[in-house]
């Protein structure tokens, strides 16, 4: 055991002793629950929850009842009762920490007892699982329980509609998958209308297989992309190209060796997984595409190809780091491989046009490039909760990176049973060939016996070739990998049974149990025989973990070669030198904890490396979350109308402030009063002396105050035209619900809806703030999707900026910040001056939804309709039918048909204002 190991061991021992008295309390409380009916039981919940809502006790206070009515649930309701490190797992969440309890603890209980504990505040708990097979399962197991005690239950699943997932929400306990819960957020704050919301608060989560999903899954963002109009044709060619050119690999590369002299065109660094030109590939590149300088600012876009086919061909390799399937279109198309799962991580993609390379690599159908509509990390969606937990078998390795970017700390709770299981020191081979003739004998050896085996590759490839060498042995096996998706689960609940041979990429079907039939226990139990080491510690771990289970007997015991990547690109020299040194030969064998160090030294670089990777991403996303926070509260604003006011109010100051303060250095009255009837309809409310004279502050008072006068005004009119038809059409007749009302700022155009009913309650009022609602939302979510896009450009440039020897994300904060700086000012300025110019057109609506189809704004109407309304911007004109009535209670889904009958789709007509607003 290391230092560390030691402290942190230390660690969870003192915080343990002060978790026991709790724990012992539940104990006690045993006696008291047993004795109840079920119905007195069920009673507990509601008076537990009465509780906390009366301020008569926390969450913390009720937790020893709470555990203990829900352990004697389980009892009652599964038949399982919870073991007293199960308890002691519970509180661990409870408290917002990581519980590190081994394969088959029962984690899944664990997470019952703390999910139910802390329902009970009415808030909402969620488990989050890694899979939706396990969501599913895991909830409907532990749905009984919940049920039993009176609370409600729900799972989120993909494909699920809006009104099933708002459901789910709203139960007091809500299962699913990290991805589901996170593209959620992001979808909510796409909506039009809260309506549409499914989510809630974020009170609770419980992270199950924390690990895979905090560390492993953190390396990629959840994107929702819409598509882009950049064409793909170039990838296409940058692939040709990089297929002519030779690369030169090294296991790592020396920046201040002459790297040109190597003779290749682009050297291929295995370590840090990273392709670069050399002199030669960049002239080679210059001739190919006819240009004079590919470092030229103006090559960037082909440069950047270049560089991504290059990494596509040379680092990315099929079957390890994505496979090559059919997909959803029905033709073949490239999916990522989780490195450290095996999982096929479906609807995602490389980063940057990475997965368009080597889609154009595979010489299947290059997607169009997308572009970004929203964007989070798993960090930065996950620091949403109030209080976060997690459960895994194996934390401790990840436990500075846990503490660090999620303020976690982690607890090693106890195993239930000792465990029982060897665990062998590494084998070394010299060669790859003789590792695997060692594991195929070993395999064949238990088998004879019975006693099942599981079979650890790490990758896809690797179990493929082994299956091949046992089929040509006349071995029955089964394979899992990432391939076999749906099925894994399945496959690994057998692998315990006599004689089984399963071959699995290391953690595929992680989260299934292997139980074991008494004849496997004699045989000696399940075996775990890992091919090599993986990159990460914790990964090996996991797989050991599976076997030895509640005191199981069971073994485990991995083969390394010299060949193996991890030994050849980490400190594989001090090992061969000591085998040289013993004159081993091919097939022979050396076991020796010096080497098992040796091993694990390495293992520790690559983590160090990798933690790396997923810092360096958040420190990107961390510049993002703060613009995020920033314009999504502005959203939720607008979306639920409350404050949007005080918003508008803080809006048209900021711009006239701006607005006098520009036309102040120019010294320009003239052009001010210009500029302010055209963009906010008003005339100047000071003279060309007070405007010489005044402060900007002073100026921008008087300004704002006739600025509120005039918007005040505009709103009286608006309601005057537009109440007597919504009440018109309100009595008399009862099929709908809604009505859209046109307006228009004689630059633009968009349909507003409005709700009868609430119309002719609150008058006037009502009409106006959801005009305000939609225009505000449909602009700020324009120049949130156009940000995006830019910072996507900027992250590509400024990676140019290495060449140049500056730190590139010192450049990115300080780029960014002026764009998010610039957009918010946009927003400002089109949100008011929108409002302060809007009306309701005179022509027949009908022009005005013409103007609006997917080819874009007619330009010649618009101006004809500003010219209109320009001239008569201040004068009451009489109202034609502006009205289009919508039906009721539709339920519009964005490829809905859009309920005003145009025959578009929802999301191409009144669901989007892009169209309407350019
Ligand atoms: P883990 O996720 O920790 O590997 P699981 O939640 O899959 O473990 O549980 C492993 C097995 O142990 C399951 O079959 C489960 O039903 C069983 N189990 C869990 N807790 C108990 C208990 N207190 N009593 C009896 N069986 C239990």
């Amino acid at each position: 055991m290391g230092l560390v190991e030691a402290i942190f061991g230390n660690y969870s021992k003192k915080e343990l002793k002060r978790i026991e008295p709790i724990k012992n309390q539940v104990l006690e409380l045993e006696e008291k629950y047993q004795a109840m009916s079920d119905k007195e039981l069920r009673q507990q919940t509601q008076i537990m929850k009465d509780k906390i809502s009366d301020g008569l006790g926390t969450l913390d206070d009720v937790l020893p009842d709470a555990l203990a009515v829900c352990r004697e649930a389980a009892w009652r309701v599964l038949g399982k009762k919870p073991f007293p490190v199960q308890i002691i797992g519970a509180i661990v969440l409870h408290q917002g920490r990581i519980a590190e309890m081994k394969t088959g603890e029962g984690k899944t209980l664990v997470a019952c007892l703390a999910a139910y504990a802390n329902s009970l505040d009415g808030q909402g708990v969620h488990v989050v699982t890694v899979n939706d097979y396990l969501a599913k399962f895991q909830s409907e197991e532990m749905g009984k329980v919940f049920r039993f005690l009176g609370q409600t239950i729900g799972v989120v699943l993909n494909g699920m509609d809006n009104a099933t997932k708002r459901q789910a929400y709203n139960c007091d306990i809500t299962y699913g998958t990290n991805s589901e819960f996170g593209f959620d957020y992001l979808r909510d704050n796409m909506v039009i209308y809260k309506k549409d919301k499914v989510q809630r608060d974020f009170s609770f989560a419980i992270v199950d297989e924390v690990d895979s999903i905090l560390i492993d899954e953190a390396r990629t963002p959840l994107i929702i992309s819409g598509q882009g109009d950049k064409s793909t044709e170039l990838y296409t060619l940058a692939d040709r190209f990089a297929k002519t050119l030779k690369p030169v690999t090294v296991v790592e590369m020396d920046d201040k060796a002459d790297n040109d002299a190597l003779g290749g065109d682009y050297i291929i660094d295995e370590k840090a997984k990273t392709a670069t030109l050399t002199k030669s590939g960049v002239s080679k590149a210059e001739r190919a595409f006819n240009v004079e300088n590919l470092m030229d600012a103006d090559n960037m876009t082909l440069l950047h190809h270049i560089n991504q086919a290059i990494k596509a061909n040379g680092v990315m390799h099929k079957d390890v780091d994505y496979v090559v399937k059919p997909g959803k279109s029905g033709g073949d198309e490239v999916f990522i491989v989780d490195e450290f799962t095996g999982r096929i991580m479906d609807g995602r993609r490389f980063n940057d046009g990475l997965h368009q390379a080597i889609e154009a690599k595979e010489g299947v159908k290059v997607m169009r490039e997308s572009k970004t509509i929203a964007t989070i990390t798993y960090q930065n969606y996950f620091r949403l909760y109030k209080k976060l937990s997690g459960m895994t078998g194996t934390a401790l390795t990840e436990e500075d990176e846990f503490r660090e970017i999620y303020k976690l700390d982690c607890i090693e709770v106890p195993t239930n049973k000792p465990v029982i299981r060897k665990d062998h020191p590494d084998v070394v081979y010299k060669t790859e060939k003789g590792k695997f003739n060692a594991v195929i004998e070993q395999i064949i050896e238990c088998h004879e016996k019975g006693q099942p085996v599981l079979v650890g590759t790490v990758s896809i490839e690797k179990s493929e070739y082994l299956s091949r060498l046992l089929k040509n042995k006349g071995v029955k096996h089964e394979v899992l990998n990432a391939k076999y998706h749906e099925k894994e689960a399945k496959i690994v609940a057998q692998a315990g049974k006599f004689g089984a041979v399963t071959i699995a990429t290391n953690m595929a079907g992680r989260g299934t149990d292997i139980k074991l039939t008494p004849e496997v226990k004699e045989a000696g139990g399940l075996a775990i025989i890992g091919t090599e080491r993986h990159e990460s510690r914790r990964v090996d771990r996991q797989l050991r973990g599976r076997s030895g289970r509640q005191g199981d007997p069971g073994s485990s015991q991995f083969y390394v070669s010299l060949e193996d990547n991890l030994m050849r690109m980490f400190g594989s020299e001090r090992i061969a030198g000591i085998m040289d040194r013993m004159g081993l030969q091919e097939g022979e064998v050396i076991q020796h904890p010096m080497i098992t160090k040796q091993i694990e030294k390495a293992q520790k670089k690559v983590e160090e490396n990798h933690f790396g990777v997923r810092k360096h991403l958040l420190e990107y996303d961390d510049v993002m979350n703060s613009q995020r926070e920033v314009i999504y509260k502005k959203r939720r604003h607008a979306l639920f109308g409350e404050r949007l006011s005080i918003d508008i109010n803080n809006m048209m100051m900021d711009f006239g402030e701006k607005l006098i303060e520009e036309y102040q250095d120019a010294k320009d009255y003239e052009g001010f009063k210009m500029e302010l009837l055209s963009s906010m309809g008003i005339d100047a409310p000071f003279s060309e002396e007070e405007f010489d004279r005044l402060k900007t502050k002073e100026l921008a008072e008087k300004l704002f105050n006739a600025a509120l006068e005039h918007y005040k005004e505009k709103a009286r009119i608006i309601g005057e035209k537009t109440l007597p038809v919504i009440k018109n059409v309100y009595e008399n007749q009862t099929h709908f619900e809604n009505i859209a009302i046109p307006i228009t700022d004689g630059k633009r155009g968009m349909n507003v809806i409005v709700n009868l009913k609430k119309a002719v309650e609150n008058g006037a009022r009502e009409v106006n703030l959801c005009i305000e609602k939609s225009i505000t939302l449909g602009l700020i979510d324009n120049a949130w999707k156009e940000h995006l896009r830019e910072l996507d450009d900027l992250k590509e440039s400024v990676q140019n900026a290495t060449y140049e020897q500056k730190d590139p994300l010192v450049i990115y904060k300080l780029e960014s910040f002026n764009l998010f700086k610039a957009m918010v000012e946009k927003i400002n300025e089109d949100v008011i001056s929108f409002l302060m110019r809007a009306d309701i057109p005179t022509q027949d609506p009908n022009t005005v939804r013409e103007s609006r189809g997917p080819q874009g704004i007619d330009k010649s109407k618009i101006r004809e309709q500003r010219q209109d309304l320009l001239a008569q911007s201040h004068s009451d004109t009489q109202q034609k039918q502006v009205t289009q009535p919508i039906r009721k209670e539709v339920k519009v889904g964005r490829n809905d048909p859009c309920p005003c009958g145009s025959g578009k789709k929802y999301k191409q007509c009144h669901g989007r204002f892009e169209n309407a607003m350019e």
